[in-house]
């Protein structure tokens, strides 16, 4: 009975009470940092900016801060910088520096400043060059192309709360919650765990300027999702990379590992996926299913593709994930159908009987880049 082994676990467990000890960062004492970010400076004058830039795996992401002293209201106003490429997989030591681009402004959540930032970078090479791993300068060109058509887009970020031993948090040591059925959209101490890390998330991401569009527990404990978007173009994807980096730095404050990846447990337990909502401006108009349906043929032809694109180990994650069973389509087979869950891409029942709207591609992991998979659907659908 899994009632009493999750709230079991959450106050008694040696392995968390460990893990409390062994996090610097849940163990501080946070009421300290108050004494600083009460004192007065002229907040005009002295402003701080977080750059925030994807490493060499194309999974996880890097920052460093830097005092500004004019308050910055585009991009542009934020100098590019350079970092150390050899410590983040994105160059060798000779050749080490590596460009950052600021290409979308946020509001800190985090710093005490009002006018603090988040100025989210692209990474070039010495040659003026992408780095490897920027798709976004590659889906920067594509949607420059197909601007006319303005492409929207909405993401679903899945993704599981884990303790230090690495199982998801508040499960049971040596054993398994009771199975799924109660956990998704739960409420209770026995359904849910740390709904207050996803609540913060929520408020930190609407304060920073992330088109945050909702949340809900998902189907396996310790398993969230929340929604970005819809949004024009380029947004939803910076969105979802500033809206990571949040649930991340709020998590660290937490002491609560948050991964990313599409398969946290094997066996039968919901995997995490980054199903992407996909529209132009003739889907969205009377009788746009046509164009729908046009876009989901295009999309039947370049399975292989779209699959190498929508994780970030060109699709070895997504094998462990995208088995045919639990809400998901066969990894080698491309399939689609009106409110069927277990296809490579959906049409909502609203936009089918709506006859407009948008598509819903769920093949992408939890951990994919979004810059590479909105390249992929901008390329298949509008640029073939
Ligand atoms: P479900 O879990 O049933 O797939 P959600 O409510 O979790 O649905 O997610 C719906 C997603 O669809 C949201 O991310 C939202 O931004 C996106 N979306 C809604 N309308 C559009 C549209 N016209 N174009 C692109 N994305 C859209
Ligand atoms: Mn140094
Ligand atoms: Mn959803
Ligand atoms: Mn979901
Ligand atoms: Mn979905």
């Amino acid at each position: 009975e899994m009632t009493g082994e999750i709230t079991r676990r959450i106050s008694t467990s040696t392995t968390r009470a460990n893990f409390l000890r062994e996090s610097p960062n849940a163990h501080l004492n946070k009421t300290l940092l108050k004494r600083y970010t009460g004192l007065k400076y002229d907040q005009n004058k002295f402003v701080q900016c977080t750059y925030l830039w994807l490493d060499g795996t194309n999974e996880h992401l890097r920052l460093k801060d830097r005092v500004l002293k004019k308050i910055p209201e585009r991009p542009e106003d934020c100098p590019n910088w350079q970092y150390d490429g050899s410590s983040t997989y994105q160059a060798l030591g000779e050749n080490s520096d590596i460009t950052l681009v600021p290409r979308a402004l946020y509001k800190d959540p985090f710093k005490a400043g009002e006018n603090d930032v988040i100025v989210l970078c692209d990474t070039y090479k010495p040659d003026g060059s992408p780095t490897d791993t920027n798709y976004r300068a590659a889906m920067q060109a594509a949607y420059d192309k197909t601007k006319d058509l303005e492409p929207w887009f909405g993401i679903e970020q899945e993704y599981t709360f884990l303790d230090v031993d690495k199982r998801p948090l508040g499960w049971p040591a040596n054993g398994f919650p009771g199975p799924q059925g109660p956990y998704y959209c739960g409420v209770g101490a026995d359904k849910v765990i740390a709904r207050d890390i996803v609540e913060a998330h929520a408020l930190a991401c609407i304060y920073a300027g992330v088109e945050f569009a909702g949340t809900n527990a998902e189907v396996m404990p310790a398993q969230w999702e929340y929604q970005i978007g819809p949004s024009l173009g380029m947004k939803a994807a910076d969105d979802l990379w500033v809206s990571r980096y949040i649930l991340w730095r709020i998590a660290e404050e937490f002491g609560v590992v948050v991964t990313f990846d599409p398969k946290p447990m094997e066996g039968n337990w919901n995997g995490a996926g980054g199903h992407t909502n996909f529209s132009t401006k003739p889907m969205r108009e009377e009788g746009g299913i046509k164009c729908i349906e046009q876009a989901i043929e295009k999309l039947s032809k370049q399975h292989k593709k779209h699959i190498q694109a929508y994780d970030p180990r060109g699709g070895k994650d997504n094998e462990r994930r995208l088995v045919g069973r639990l809400e998901t389509s066969s990894i080698d087979k491309f399939s689609w159908g009106v409110a069927d869950r277990s296809c490579s891409v959906r049409i909502p029942r609203g936009v089918a009987s709506a006859k407009k709207g948008y598509l819903e591609d769920r093949r992408p992991s939890s951990n994919m880049d979004p810059y590479s998979v909105c390249n992929a659907i901008l390329t298949t659908c509008l640029l073939d």
